[in-house]
């Protein structure tokens, strides 16, 4: 490798900012602004500025490991360690059947890594148990989005149509820690005269540069949605023409609103109605307005009904697939736009194709080689999954994933892992999941492998390798080659990334999700491409937006922007769908009185496996707290720093007190990154959303106690 700078992208979260990696004499990697990529235009926060940091030998697995006779994880050889793991998924799948083999992925492999997963799981073990941990991050959203528009990106929209909007409800998300470059869209925005409504039940960072900040009762998003939609009707503000000419359903929605009196949604959510009246006037008045959700209204056991009351808003007000405009939401995992496209997930087929289709199943089979009929139906979704282990599921491989700190009721999947028959994780670090493990692979990095991964606007990004691995590591796509050969499929698993991206754009070809006209070659020439980008180019296609001055392009050109014509369904025309507030699974009570909500810091990210091995980091955020108000903290007698207990019905987590106005006084926050007696998703409810199958992270009903020192 030469000692220059190589373009490509960070390794965290869904943003992907640009950045320039180059090697040091000394061996270390100097990550650098890249000023080129509009999405942070050079800027980076500290975990991007210090991601070069887990490439050193000393903090990442540097060999394979295998757990001996004595149950120790020791070094072994990599013919031993792919040898065990062949045995072991292919012991259970004779003993069992291949449904007794699972898989486990993550939002953080690159678009080339979660198609061979998929194909891996269905081709060579044969198993519909696979689905990945962005389930727990966007599938809410997802789900929303397709019965909405039939489809889903993230954002239908770049980011920067975001500061030329009127005005940007942004409901549940704290960007300002967990994505900070994107702040500046909505300084942007303020500067340019819009308006930024913040919705969060705390006083983040975020809310703290909002014109007006809402803070509802944890679960109630539902309602305010609904409360916000019957005062729009009540005063005449619905845009007629528009649900008239692009949209159907509307008198069903329409009648479930008007059942949502105002009054009755402050009594719910905490928000009084002039409060309301204020965020309607400052939504309709002016020309543009969006609605952007994150994990806040997602990740409940109603997530999916909550985006959906929060997109019928949009559509009653005339604002989806309009400039400037429209509903988004902001995915949170590096990947976890692309790695839900390409076949990870229980129920899908690369391209975004449905598991069940018929159609879609026998283009795949055909690009795969192998009969339609052989393929596995739609499988078990990630808690789910994770919670028959040890049951149905008697051995499990799993990628980039670390449900022992990021699953929720942690402590009983960490105890549903432990009774696994056999465990393999591939992982650069040696996670609290991998230290479960019985064979443990140590696998490249991102700096180290060129790959694609999606951003949460659907602009497929290339991912350029910058230097060699260390020796003793190898790729997944080679893990999963060698795994294939071992289990009786020589051919179907190439190790290089471009070759599969080429398989994969064939999958792809005609999907919803369609990159057949995206190659490595324009990706590194354009800066990256939003999907769809079809192969083939029809005349209606092309994007003005994209191509100034009108003529006929020679490819497809991407699809920055989505719906300006019309949806994705059969007619073209959006969906309202109805619905009604309904509670959170676990409502608080005499015994469990008070509210948890969970979350993120700046500093740490997802389960921390990597971020906590990053001595800045851990020096800003070493460890988990919970935030509370005065009030609630003179009630149980604690101090600042004092170590307060949180007990919900799964489990008891302990963390010092942080006391703070900017939370409500029925709530308690904290964030997820850490393991043990810290550990917050030891109380949270599995609770599934019916449609989205997402647990409820963001509400549980919990009680604090006084610990002594
Ligand atoms: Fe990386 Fe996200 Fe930070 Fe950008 S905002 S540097 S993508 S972690």
């Amino acid at each position: 490798m030469q000692n220059t700078a190589t373009p490509t992208h960070c390794p965290y979260c869904a943003l992907q900012c640009g950045m320039n990696l180059t090697p040091a004499p000394d061996g270390t990697v100097v990550v650098s602004e890249r000023a080129d990529f509009p999405v942070n235009r050079g800027a980076l926060c500290g975990k991007g500025r210090t991601s070069a940091e887990v490439l050193a030998r000393n903090v990442r697995l540097t060999s394979p490991l295998v757990r001996d006779e004595a149950g120790k994880l020791v070094p072994a050889s990599w013919d031993e360690a792919l040898d065990r793991i062949a045995t072991g998924l292919g012991r259970t799948r004779a003993e069992h059947g291949p449904d007794a083999v699972g898989v486990f992925g993550g939002g953080g492999l690159t678009n080339e890594k979660a198609y061979t997963l998929g194909k891996f799981a269905r081709v060579v073990l044969g198993t519909s148990q696979i689905d990945y941990n962005g389930r727990f991050c966007m599938s809410s959203a997802a789900a929303a989005g397709i019965k909405a528009f039939g489809l889903d990106r993230g954002l239908p929209f770049p980011l920067e149509d975001i500061p030329k909007s009127g005005c940007v409800i942004l409901v549940g998300s704290n960007l300002a820690e967990t994505m900070p470059p994107s702040l500046r869209f909505f300084t942007e925005l303020k500067e340019n005269g819009g308006t930024l409504i913040v919705i969060d039940p705390r006083r983040t960072k975020t809310a703290e540069q909002a014109d007006l900040h809402l803070a509802p009762r944890p679960g109630t998003d539902l309602a305010l949605a609904l409360g916000l939609l019957h005062l729009v009707i009540a005063e005449g503000r619905v845009d007629e023409e528009y649900v008239k000419e692009r949209t159907a359903g509307w008198e069903d929605a329409r009648a479930a609103a008007m059942a949502h009196w105002p009054e009755y949604v402050e009594r719910i959510t905490g928000v009084s109605v002039p409060q309301l009246r204020e965020v309607v006037q400052m939504f309709c008045e002016p020309e543009s307005a969006m609605v952007l959700t994150a994990r806040g209204p997602e990740q409940q056991s109603k997530g999916t009904d909550t985006v959906g009351a929060w997109i019928n808003l949009c559509l009653a007000t005339g604002r989806a697939g309009r400039p400037r405009s429209g509903y988004g939401c902001l995915t949170g995992q590096g990947n976890g736009q692309g790695g839900r496209e390409h076949g990870q997930k229980a129920d899908q087929l690369p391209g975004y194709r449905k598991l069940d289709d018929p159609a879609a199943r026998a283009h795949v089979a055909e690009v795969w080689g192998v009969d339609p009929d052989s393929l596995p139906g739609p499988g078990r979704s990630a808690y789910e999954l994770l919670d028959a282990l040890g049951t149905d599921i008697r051995s499990l491989l799993l990628m980039a994933s670390n449900p022992v700190v990021s699953a929720p009721r942690a402590a009983h999947i960490e105890e549903r892992i432990r009774s696994l028959d056999f465990l393999a994780v591939c992982d650069v670090v040696l996670s609290e999941t991998a230290e479960l493990a019985d064979v443990v692979l140590p696998v490249t990095q991102w700096a180290e492998e060129t790959g694609t991964t999606t951003n949460l606007e659907g602009r497929v990004l290339l991912r350029r390798r910058a230097i060699t691995p260390p020796d003793g590591i190898r790729s997944d796509l080679e893990v999963l080659h060698e795994l294939a050969a071992r289990l009786g499929v020589e051919k179907g698993f190439p190790t290089d990334p471009e070759e599969v991206f080429e398989e994969l754009r064939r999958a792809s070809a005609g999907g919803a999700a369609d990159y057949s006209g995206i190659t490595y070659r324009r990706l590194a020439e354009e800066n990256g491409v939003f999907w769809p980008c079809p192969a083939a180019v029809e005349a209606a296609d092309a994007d003005e937006d994209a191509l100034p001055g009108g003529e006929a392009p020679a490819v497809h050109p991407g699809t920055p922007r989505l719906f300006l014509d019309r949806f994705a369904t059969p007619d073209g025309r959006a969906r309202f769908v109805p619905v009604s507030h309904r509670a959170t699974a676990e409502e608080p009570d005499e015994e469990y009185p008070v509210l948890l909500t969970t979350g993120r810091v700046v500093a740490q990210y997802q389960s921390g496996a990597q971020t906590r091995r990053v001595a800045e980091l851990n020096a800003a955020a070493p460890g988990p707290f919970v935030e509370l108000h005065p009030r609630l903290a003179a009630r149980l007698g604690a101090a600042e720093g004092d170590p307060v207990a949180v007990v919900s019905r799964r489990g008891r987590a302990v963390a010092p007190a942080r006391i703070t106005h900017a939370i409500r006084p029925d709530t308690v926050f904290m964030p997820f990154h850490w393991p043990g007696e810290g550990r917050a998703n030891t109380l949270t409810n599995p609770a599934l959303d019916p449609t989205s199958r997402m647990p409820e992270f963001k509400a549980c009903a919990v009680r604090l106690e006084a610990v002594e020192r």
